[in-house]
């Protein structure tokens, strides 16, 4: 499995699966999400609502990942998943639920055959995690996880921004 890393808007992307940073409600809000169901139209919501209304009744746990259509988006799915908020004084705990949060996705994405597929710097924006030790624990953990994995050859990352890009080309040179 290939690690690539572009900028640019995680909407745009010809992957057969995109990552959605989710809040645990699957109903929607800002950022990457709030793109998301607005590219993707109301095909996704109305999945997410049926996800709620049965399985994932109180919510989709952080560090957990669960698929649904990707509607208009030109991906097959979209895979939500929801980052921990960052909380310096429980870091070690929370690094683990985000790690889970790139492991999970790989595997569900995995499971449904996705050859590609494209995430954002889940836990960055609104839940505030610093940019250089989201992108060493989500750069790590996919590397990881690729050995493992039946169908996917690329796990690409798609920074939103030219800093954001930046720090995380120089985290994965460093991993190297
Ligand atoms: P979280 O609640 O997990 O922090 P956000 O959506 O607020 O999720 O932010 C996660 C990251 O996604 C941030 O770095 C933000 O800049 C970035 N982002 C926002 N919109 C897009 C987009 N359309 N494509 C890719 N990344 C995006």
């Amino acid at each position: 499995m290939e690690i690539t890393l572009v900028q640019g808007d995680i909407t745009q992307q010809q992957v057969d699966a995109i990552v959605n940073a989710a809040n645990s409600s699957l109903l929607g809000g800002g950022g990457v999400d709030g793109a998301i169901h607005r590219k993707g139209g109301p095909e996704i919501l109305a999945e997410c609502r049926a996800l709620r209304a049965g399985h994932y009744g109180g919510g989709l746990p952080a560090g957990q990942a669960v698929a649904t259509t990707a509607g208009r988006l030109q991906a097959r799915w979209v895979v939500h998943t929801v980052g921990p908020v960052y909380d310096r004084a429980r870091g070690q705990e929370l690094a683990g639920v985000l790690a889970s949060c790139y492991r999970e996705s790989l595997r569900v994405a995995d499971g449904l055959g996705a050859r590609t597929i494209a995430f954002p710097a889940v836990s960055t924006g609104v839940y505030r995690w610093p940019m250089e030790g989201a992108a060493r624990i989500a750069l790590g953990t996919v590397r990881e996880a690729g050995g493992a994995l039946r169908s996917i050859q690329e796990a690409r990352f798609v920074l939103f921004d030219g800093e954001a890009f930046g720090v995380f080309q120089r985290v994965w040179h460093e991993l190297l």
